[in-house]
């Protein structure tokens, strides 16, 4: 099979015939149709975290075809050993066994791939393959992320992009109102966070019109987290939804005072998956995708790293591509 491999971190994917991936105990064998782009793909290429393995097939937002014909989704938290603390108490996001697609167990940019079928989700049957496929880390990690924001109304997101688009239109249809905030100057950017539900779209340095009751921060720079603390009203929460971050600024008290909290968000449970899949159909979550063949996996993380597209990123490992698609 073909496949879009990491060979050394800092260094351009390289495409490469492998072996077919054989499923061991409990694995599915899955041909790939769509693998969606994270930006921990984009972090592991570029060595801002580290690969457990080296030559590693990336990405974790796998939509596949099971040998006996069901569409399956596999998501980033691959195995967990299911007997540690964490595991027993609903917690198995943070699983210090955990595998992780993409990173500890080859992914999907790539023809074929191996998967842990008690990890893989039932997809929502009206979404295609590419549609659905930026749902299953950027749309159920973010949903994680709202949830663990609160039930505050006045929900501000800091980096508009694959994550964003997708929990701004959840957010909406909950009642809450969204304040998007972008790259300074990216008009674009804001345009289309308000397509997609945002009330208010500004640069990430602006104040926004009113005090925020949560922010969730999607981009992966700390300087933003005191900016977004001080967008807070009291008792708010700043929650960082990515798996990297750059150093965060030293701040005043007076700027966490009134009860504001900062966390951070790890993985994802399989509940959150469940949870959000569900909710993602009802609402329903309408993904906008940039399709690349594998080819141009590459190509893909290089346009991610800089801000060339809306929403979300799709790898079709097993068909031609039109160049872009709306959808
Ligand atoms: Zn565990
Ligand atoms: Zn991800």
């Amino acid at each position: 099979m073909r496949a879009a491999v990491l060979v050394r971190g800092g260094e351009p994917l390289a495409v490469r015939e492998l072996d077919d991936p054989v499923p061991g105990p409990g694995q599915l064998h899955l041909s790939v149709r769509a693998c969606g782009v994270c930006r921990t793909d984009l972090h592991l290429r570029d060595r801002e975290i580290e690969t457990t393995r080296l030559p590693v097939v990336l990405g974790h937002q796998i939509v596949g075809i099971s040998d006996d014909g069901r569409r399956l989704g596999v998501p980033w938290l691959g195995w967990t050993d299911g007997e540690c603390v964490y595991c027993r108490t609903g917690r198995e996001n943070l699983c210090p066994a955990a595998r992780f697609t993409g990173r500890d167990i080859d992914g999907g940019f790539a023809e074929q791939t191996v998967a842990d079928e008690r990890f893989c989700f039932e997809l929502p049957a009206a979404m295609s393959d590419e549609d659905v496929a930026p749902l299953l880390c950027g749309g159920l990690i973010g949903y994680r992320a709202l949830t663990l924001a609160g039930d505050g109304v006045r929900l501000g997101l800091y980096g508009f992009g694959s994550a964003a688009h997708m929990i701004c239109q959840v957010a909406v249809f909950q009642g809450r109102r969204v304040f998007a905030f972008t790259r300074p100057g990216d008009e674009v950017g804001q345009a289309f966070a308000r397509s997609v539900g945002a009330e208010w779209a500004g640069g990430s340095l602006e104040t926004p019109p009113e005090p925020l009751d949560a922010a969730i921060i999607f981009a992966s720079d700390g300087a933003l987290v005191p900016v977004a603390l001080r967008a807070l009203a009291p008792g708010g929460t700043v929650v960082c939804a990515g798996i990297h971050m750059s150093d965060i600024p030293g701040f005043p008290y007076a700027d966490l005072w009134e009860e504001r909290t900062i966390r951070s968000v790890a993985n994802l449970t399989r509940r959150d998956g469940e949870e959000f899949l569900a909710l993602a159909a009802q609402v329903p979550v309408r993904t906008t995708v940039t399709l690349y063949p594998l080819e141009r996996a590459e190509e893909a993380l290089a346009d991610l790293r800089a801000g060339r597209f809306e929403g979300s990123a799709v790898v079709l490992p097993s068909q031609p591509a039109p160049e872009t698609a709306i959808s």
